[in-house]
């Protein structure tokens, strides 16, 4: 059970993540704590200002927090969540840092030792003395059980500035947030933070923040744009007291685009990735879909089964690496390859016709292209990936060029470009697609 108590005689607008650990710096363990704990915080209305990492030293720890709270050259925080180093070695210094910083002393929290106890009884491993450590709580703080490890969080304070500590691994660390955090953050939350992600296709960034330039100075809503993988998000961020208010503005600031000369390459609002825009697409006009593959291994027809409701389009797919798979079980013309290369538009497009002939479905996509590092050609380098598209009106290459990236990137982004284009080719031909 999570203990409550007044926590801050303050709401909570923002907030700086600070997480702990040497192998974070070498670069050994990826800072997904950080992304997690952003959303959460963002999705509770407190906006979050800053992540930063330090290593396993208390000076570097002392002065990130004090420069947190105190605002060094950005806006002072309401409250800092750390995670990691409260573990048991002599380098896990989190607890003493802060405690220290709040002028606290460290005591023995006689619950927690009991819960670490239990926890290893219950394992059937011995406790080390060093684990009593872990049992150790600065004055005055609130104890968050850790019902996944060993190491209890807390949370401590004063009236304005709030810091909550909570273990490394993110099994335990998640947890602990959401069971325990949440409850306790949430009486100081005083308003919402809603974001909306406009999806754009067929223009670059650059040109879809010329043509807003106007509306991103905006200051509530904000706006702001990302590239994606043949793709550009536009990201919404209204804040506002309740969650109709906030939902309003960032409704407002979307008519304002649509209505705009970027409003027609708006594909979707709020979707997670190509795949998932063109199955609904397909579903909506009740179009089935194929692929056949090259180059790119299977990759096409995994990313459309993983989203959950792909049986309704997806018939399957061919993967077809060589060319004698090509030619039988897509009926590519040997003249074709041998005049043309495997590695072109028109072998593209016979395999999207072959897809649609052999599966029996109404739209079918192909890649044939090198992934590299190794092989192309002075016409079509490593990264030149054709994309063919066939469907019941017309059948369509595209060429694409991805110079110097790797093969794993090549892969995953002629599958979202060749997903996006086939959404364009069924908006140019007439087909009226979702909104
Ligand atoms: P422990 O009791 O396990 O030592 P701890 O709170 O001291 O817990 P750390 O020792 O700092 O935590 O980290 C333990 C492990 O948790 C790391 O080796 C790493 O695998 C994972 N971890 C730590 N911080 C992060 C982070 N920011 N993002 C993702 N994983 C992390």
């Amino acid at each position: 059970m999570c203990v409550s108590s007044p926590l801050r005689n303050a709401p909570l607008h923002t907030a700086e993540i600070l997480c702990v650990g040497n192998e974070l710096l070498f670069g050994d363990v990826i800072n997904t704590n950080a992304a997690y704990l952003s959303t959460q915080l963002t999705a509770m209305g407190i906006a979050v200002t800053r992540h930063t990492v330090v290593g396993d030293t208390p000076h570097a720890l002392q002065t990130a927090l004090a420069d947190a709270f105190s605002g060094v050259n950005r806006p002072a925080a309401d409250l800092v969540i750390l995670t990691g180093g409260l573990g048991p070695t002599y380098d896990d210094l989190t607890k003493e840092t802060v405690a220290a910083y709040f002028g606290r002393e460290m005591y023995c929290h006689e619950a927690s030792l009991a819960a670490i106890k239990a926890y290893f009884e219950k394992s059937g491993r011995i406790m080390s003395p060093n684990n009593q450590k872990q049992a150790m709580m600065p004055s005055g703080a609130i104890v968050l059980p850790n019902a996944n490890g060993t190491a209890p969080g807390l949370a401590i304070g004063n009236d304005t500035n709030t810091a909550v500590l909570l273990p490394g691994p993110p099994f335990e660390m998640k947890p602990m947030f959401e069971t325990c955090v949440i409850p306790l953050l949430r009486p100081y939350c005083d308003r919402v933070l809603v974001s909306h992600n406009l999806h754009l296709m067929g223009i670059g960034e650059s040109d879809a923040e010329y043509r807003l330039r106007e509306l991103m100075t905006s200051q509530n809503p904000t706006l702001a744009p990302y590239c994606g993988m043949g793709e550009v998000r536009l990201r919404i961020t209204a804040e506002a007291q309740n969650q109709d208010t906030a939902e309003a503005l960032c409704q407002e600031m979307a008519d304002k685009i649509r209505a705009s000369s970027v409003g027609e390459y708006i594909y979707g609002i709020d979707i997670p990735n190509p795949e998932t825009a063109l199955i609904a697409a397909l579903k909506h006009l009740g179009l089935t879909l194929g692929t056949a593959e090259s180059c790119t291994g299977g990759l096409m027809g995994a990313r459309i089964t993983a989203i959950s409701g792909a049986s309704a389009v997806f018939m399957g797919g061919l993967m077809t690496y060589c060319n004698q798979v090509k030619i039988k079980a897509l009926g590519i013309s040997p003249d074709t390859i041998e005049a043309v290369t495997e590695v072109s538009g028109e072998v593209a497009k016979q395999m999207a016709d072959g897809a649609r002939a052999a599966l029996g479905c109404d739209v079918a996509i192909s890649a044939t292209g090198y992934a590299g590092p190794s092989g192309g050609t002075e016409e079509n380098p490593v990264g030149t990936v054709y994309v063919g598209i066939s469907t019941p009106k017309v059948t369509t290459a595209i060429r694409l060029y991805f110079p110097r990236k790797s093969r794993s990137y090549i892969r995953e982004a002629v599958c979202s470009r060749a997903f996006l284009a086939t959404l364009d080719i069924l908006r140019e031909q007439g087909y009226p697609l979702p909104s």
